[in-house]
């Protein structure tokens, strides 16, 4: 059987895979903790619930425009005023199914094959499998000095001929870094001046910690959305914890969002208008939503760091935002029990029953993700186990209730 060379060669996703694994896993009744989740514990907001419901009451489930129906743009643009002091036309707003959707369109819509797109390291997982399936190249940025940031520098010496976008993603996941307020000016001024897209990638704008403020780059452009090279992507599932309800949107000038609602005309139609419907009850809803979410996971952040500093050998740079951290498990990537982080991941899944993310996915080999959106609870016992675990003076037997955890390979 012959398939597409392109298609065949792209793995799935880890985080995804991992997800299902732990589903099946604990199917089976066992006391798996997630440390590898991306998405917040939190039920959907209400104004979000009722104003999918009653659309949906309504009974006319219908297709609607492939751009976005216009009271959700609407809220977009209120949206987009109030929080990012930028005015923007509703035909700069395409709305898709996730913004994972929204950036792959993006990317579809600006590359030709062979253009090269300038992906920082430590990145999301999808960025370069997004890029190579549209059959441009990506080209991957890893800060020299080890660090979570990278220097302009580095950055700019990437930019050659071919280059037609940079993504950008801060706060970042993994690291949970916020990227300098300078080193964004500068990209935007790069970018401008090359005539080089910025893609902005702001899921997470509003998770940020300790006072911090994910500064947008927009405040560092004179053109106004129509003459500007940067396109905002963003979405309501992390900010809201409404993962499920697969709504995003990109902002961008008006040629280009015609372009990407062409072809998104011919591969999803629409986003269904019942989600779309609560993307907008979210948005126009109480955003004190969004602060106490803020506020539950900062506090997660202080747990899961104070639990990594008694663990010996291991090195995490405090995350400013998101709600990932990428410790450095260096010092567990060389023994006989993992040679790298997916080993490491695969053994702290099948021995202690705890998932992880390997860094290797991220573009940062030896550390290991780890999701701090879930409760104190999982991230306490989660650390607790993984110490366990690597710990060859622990006693070699644990029990979760009662099932009994051995660790026998040491
Ligand atoms: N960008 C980043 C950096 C993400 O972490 C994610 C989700 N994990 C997405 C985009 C996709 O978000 P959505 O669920 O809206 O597709």
């Amino acid at each position: 059987m012959s398939l597409s060379q392109v298609a065949s060669s792209i793995p799935a996703s880890p985080t995804i895979a991992l997800n299902e694994e732990a589903r099946l896993l604990r199917e089976k009744g066992e006391p798996v903790i997630h440390l590898g989740i991306g998405e917040p514990k939190n039920k959907t907001p209400i104004t979000a619930i009722l104003s999918s419901a009653a659309k949906l009451a309504s009974g006319d489930v219908k297709y609607v425009p492939t751009d976005g129906t216009p009271s959700l743009k609407k809220a977009i643009v209120r949206y987009s005023e109030e929080n990012y002091d930028r005015v923007v036309a509703p035909q700069n707003i395409i709305v898709s199914d996730g913004a994972k959707q929204s950036l792959f369109n993006t990317l579809f819509t600006l590359c030709n094959p062979q253009d090269e797109v300038i992906v920082i390291a430590p990145y999301w997982v999808s960025y370069p499998e997004m890029i190579r399936m549209i059959g441009a190249i990506p080209v991957i940025v890893t800060p020299e000095d080890g660090s979570f940031v990278p220097r302009f520098e580095e950055i700019e010496q990437a930019v050659g001929s071919y280059t037609k976008a940079i993504i950008v993603n801060s706060p970042n996941n993994p690291s949970g870094m916020v990227y300098p307020e300078n080193l964004i000016s500068k990209i935007v001024d790069l970018c401008e001046h090359k005539g080089i897209y910025m893609i902005c990638d702001d899921i997470y704008h509003k998770l940020v910690f300790d006072g911090k403020v994910a500064v947008p780059a927009c405040k560092y452009t004179q053109h106004d959305v129509e003459n500007s090279k940067i396109i905002l992507v963003n979405g309501v599932a992390k900010l809201y914890g409404m993962t499920g309800f697969r709504v995003g949107w990109v902002i961008a000038p008006k040629k280009l969002v015609a372009i990407m609602t062409n072809v998104q005309s011919q591969t999803t139609t629409c986003v269904s208008p019942v989600m779309q419907a609560a993307a907008e009850g979210a948005l126009t809803g109480m955003q004190s939503i969004v602060e106490s979410l803020r506020l539950s996971i900062q506090n997660n952040r202080d747990v899961l760091m104070q639990e990594l500093h008694s663990f010996t050998d291991v090195h995490c740079v405090k995350p400013q935002g998101t709600f990932y951290a990428l410790p450095d498990f260096k010092a567990y990537c060389r023994n006989s029990v993992a040679k790298n982080s997916v080993e490491l991941c695969q053994f702290l899944l099948k021995k202690a029953l705890v998932v992880t993310v390997p860094g290797k996915e991220f573009g940062m080999e030896n550390h290991l993700r780890l999701s701090y959106a879930g409760t104190v609870k999982e991230i306490t016992e989660g650390i607790e186990r993984m110490k366990w675990a690597l710990d060859p003076n622990a006693p070699s037997e644990i029990y979760i209730g009662d099932r009994k955890l051995v660790r026998d390979w040491l």
